[in-house]
């Protein structure tokens, strides 16, 4: 497989891909591995999360370096998001043990009544590209603490990081009986499917996630999906300071290249503070620099992949055809790399694929709304449900937009933003099941329920 630098088009490397020889080989390692992992005391597998959490900070300048050589995002925000891995990962460290620990919930003379927390077994984690170190370390750092063993499958768009991630955890004391990575694209991930694993955890796109849930139906093992969204953010009439908003709706909309499962994809502004807005967005998206990712000051880079600028080029053109203005960008750079400019469309409405599709790229279509009632009709117009967000100086009226979202994760005064304390899920078409927080910790468990009577 070539992994190629999607700013240059250069082939960084050529890496041979597992077959299902090599796929069985690993199985087998994993299998073997399991046993010994999982009776490890839980402070044990701890000590070696503990030093991949010290590799990790320690090699934070190559691993970015490989991150954003290639997925193509900014040095920057490579470096910030190991940062924001190893802080996750510090999370799990410091609270895995007392949610993984017996929980007694009834003593009495006769009877006692304990939840005990055991791990699944050998679980597949089917993983995507756009951040691959924390939606990774959102699945295999609570896994392998619960005393799971994983197999890895990175994105054929992050494999480089994937193996680095591999390399690092071996150093750090993880056998590799305990953690593998399959290496390929979509093939050998159907591989994995066959395997009779104990768990799937897949991060990826809708369409993906939808065929791995049925195709691994009949195992009756959990399986867990984190989808994409459409995940609208409303500026509400009150607002004192509008550039402020903006600056935060712009970060939101294109950190990442607008390559983030909860990217604010459609922005809806009150009539009242519309021209405002949009006054001040158009001026932070000016203020975008785009070009070599490894450049200081660049903070959008290339696209991951080139078959994305399809699909924006597709929004793009159909949005016009139905009315939309496109005030700035919208068509691909000539030149080397899979560049993009970031595209504002505005007369946008929910006719639009642009309002309606995942666009998962630096592209916006901004909609003005005569009240809250339009937004929130708006705003719930949509098949997913990850993120929702309400800019406005009224908690009350943020609260009450915010409560009637149908969305895993609801913001005020803020968006695009993930917290380890905090559950992580979709719902509807964004997903199943949910990583982060204490919740997230027991993801990767079986809850058995003792009823333990004493014969006196
Ligand atoms: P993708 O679905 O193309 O691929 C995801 C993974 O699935 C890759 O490792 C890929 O090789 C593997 N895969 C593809 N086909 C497969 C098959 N038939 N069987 C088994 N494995 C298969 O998604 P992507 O492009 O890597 O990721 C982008 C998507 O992920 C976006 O929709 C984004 O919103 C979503 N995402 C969601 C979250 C979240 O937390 N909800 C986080 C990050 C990304």
């Amino acid at each position: 497989m070539e992994i190629i630098n999607p700013a240059t088009e250069e082939i960084i490397t050529q890496i041979e891909v597992d077959d299902q020889n090599q796929i069985f080989h690993k199985f087998d390692l994993l299998q073997r591995g399991f046993i010994e992992w999982s009776n490890k005391s839980i402070q044990e597998r701890i000590s070696c999360i503990r030093k991949f959490h010290q590799l990790l900070i320690d090699e934070i300048e190559s691993s970015a370096d490989i991150l954003t050589n290639e997925v193509g995002k900014p040095l920057a925000q490579s470096r910030s998001e190991i940062i924001g891995a190893s802080q996750r990962i510090q999370f799990f460290i410091d609270k895995s043990p007392q949610y993984l620990e017996d929980e007694w919930v009834h003593r009495s003379a006769r009877l006692n009544e304990k939840i005990s927390y055991e791990p699944l077994g050998i679980v597949a984690n089917i993983s995507a590209w756009n951040y691959p170190y924390l939606v990774g370390v959102n699945v295999f750092i609570p896994a392998l603490i619960a005393g799971n063993a994983v197999f890895y499958k990175p994105s054929e768009y992050s494999l480089l990081t994937g193996l680095n991630i591999q390399k690092l955890l071996f150093k750090a004391g993880v056998s590799e009986n305990v953690f593998q990575v399959a290496r390929g694209g979509a093939d050998v991930g159907e591989l994995l499917l066959d395997l009779p694993l104990d768990g799937y955890f897949f991060t990826g796109s809708n369409a993906t996630g939808k065929y791995i849930y049925q195709k691994v139906a009949s195992k009756m093992v959990p399986c867990q999906l984190e989808l994409g969204g459409k995940d609208p953010l409303y500026v509400a009439e009150h607002n004192k300071d509008l550039k402020k908003v903006a600056q935060a709706a712009a970060d939101g909309v294109f950190y990442n290249n607008g390559q983030s499962c909860c990217a604010v994809e459609r922005l809806y502004v009150h009539r009242n503070v519309y021209d405002h807005f949009l006054k001040e967005f158009l001026n932070e998206v000016d203020k975008i620099e785009m070009g070599d990712p490894k450049k200081p000051g660049v903070n959008l880079g290339p696209l991951t992949r080139p078959q994305q600028m399809d699909v924006l080029d597709l929004q793009v053109k159909d949005a016009i055809a139905k009315g939309a203005q496109l005030l700035k960008g919208g068509h691909r750079v000539s030149g080397t790399g899979y560049f993009f400019q970031p595209a504002v469309l505005v007369d946008v409405n929910h006719s639009m694929s642009v309002m309606k599709d995942e666009s998962f790229g630096p592209v916006i279509g901004i909609q003005k709304v005569k009240n809250d009632q339009e937004a929130v009709e708006l705003m719930k117009d949509t098949k997913y449900g990850l993120t929702a967000s309400v800019y406005t100086d009224h908690q009350d009226i943020a609260e009450k937009i915010l409560r009637s979202m149908d969305t895993g994760t609801v913001y005020w005064n803020c968006c695009d933003r993930v917290s380890a304390r905090l559950p992580w899920s979709g719902r509807n078409h964004s997903g199943i099941g949910i990583t982060l927080s204490h919740i997230g910790i027991r993801t990767f468990t079986h809850p058995k329920a003792y009823h333990l009577q004493n014969p006196k």
